[in-house]
């Protein structure tokens, strides 16, 4: 099988025209793969960083029909209380693995300042919601703070699954509790803060909730956290980048 390999004769061509020339891939097909490891169509084998490369590989591993035997990817939901760092795990997973999956969910609640459709959240009205449940098109979804509704979109996880891609779910404690039952294979993270007070902190700077919404995601949180122990794993969030690499190794992502 081809390898992305910079010591190789091939590290002066270009990506596209590298994977152009794998069987079974036309111009829209690698269009799609360039889009999703974010690798500019300039670029040429020998100049791609390492979490590139590792894309790329990871990619024609699974063309293959050769997912890595010895590391399994597994998908994972990250849970735990508002504040907690989730959405900024969440990114550095991305930055190291710019092929994984995030789930990005429907809500029922409106879009803050700066907050994009598609991006963030699919923002939907109530009776699409109730539609969307009703047809099984949830993987699982929940009332949060006892305000919203919010829930995962069941094909796009399931095709990442198919894919081969790493997949991550940023959800409430009761939603990875229900994804559990429905994908016993995935495996539940709850992150935790390094401390209560830190957390209370966290809340209260990132300025995105009035005090009384900061007041019922407190009064969540502590519900929450008495929940930890359900989880598979429990990750504390001290160390950003340590917490990162944490839950790429849970994933069964390669680091090296
Ligand atoms: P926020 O309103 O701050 O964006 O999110 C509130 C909470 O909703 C977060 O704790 C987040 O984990 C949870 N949440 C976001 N998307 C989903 C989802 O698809 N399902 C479930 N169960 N919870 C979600």
């Amino acid at each position: 099988m081809a390898q992305a390999d910079s010591s190789s004769a091939e590290a002066g061509i270009r990506v596209p025209d590298f994977l152009g020339s794998l069987r079974g891939l036309g111009v829209g097909k690698v269009a799609q793969i360039l889009e999703r490891l974010q690798i500019s169509e300039r670029k040429r084998l020998g100049f791609l960083g390492r979490r590139q490369r590792n894309a790329l590989r990871a990619v024609l591993h699974e063309r293959a029909g050769n997912p890595d035997p010895v590391r399994p990817i597994i998908p994972l939901v990250l849970a735990g209380p508002s504040g907690v760092g989730k959405g900024t795990v969440a990114s550095g997973v991305r930055s190291h693995r710019p092929d994984t999956f995030v789930s990005v969910s429907v809500t029922t609640r409106s879009p803050r300042p700066g907050e994009i459709e598609g991006e963030h959240y699919f923002f939907v009205p109530d009776q699409e919601f109730d539609r969307m449940e009703r047809e099984s098109e949830l993987l699982e979804w929940a009332t949060v703070h006892g305000e919203h509704r919010y829930g995962t979109p069941r094909l796009p996880v399931e095709q990442a699954v198919r894919e081969g891609r790493p997949v991550l779910l940023e959800i409430d404690v009761q939603g990875a509790m229900s994804v559990k039952q429905a994908m016993p294979e995935i495996r539940l993270v709850f992150l935790l803060p390094p401390s209560w007070d830190a957390l209370v902190d966290r809340l209260a700077s990132r300025g995105t909730e009035d005090e009384a919404q900061q007041a019922r995601r407190l009064t969540t949180a502590e519900h929450e956290l008495s929940l930890a122990d359900r989880f598979d794993v429990r990750v504390v969030n001290d160390d950003v980048s340590e917490a990162v690499h944490f839950v790429l190794e849970l994933m069964g992502i390669s680091q090296e």
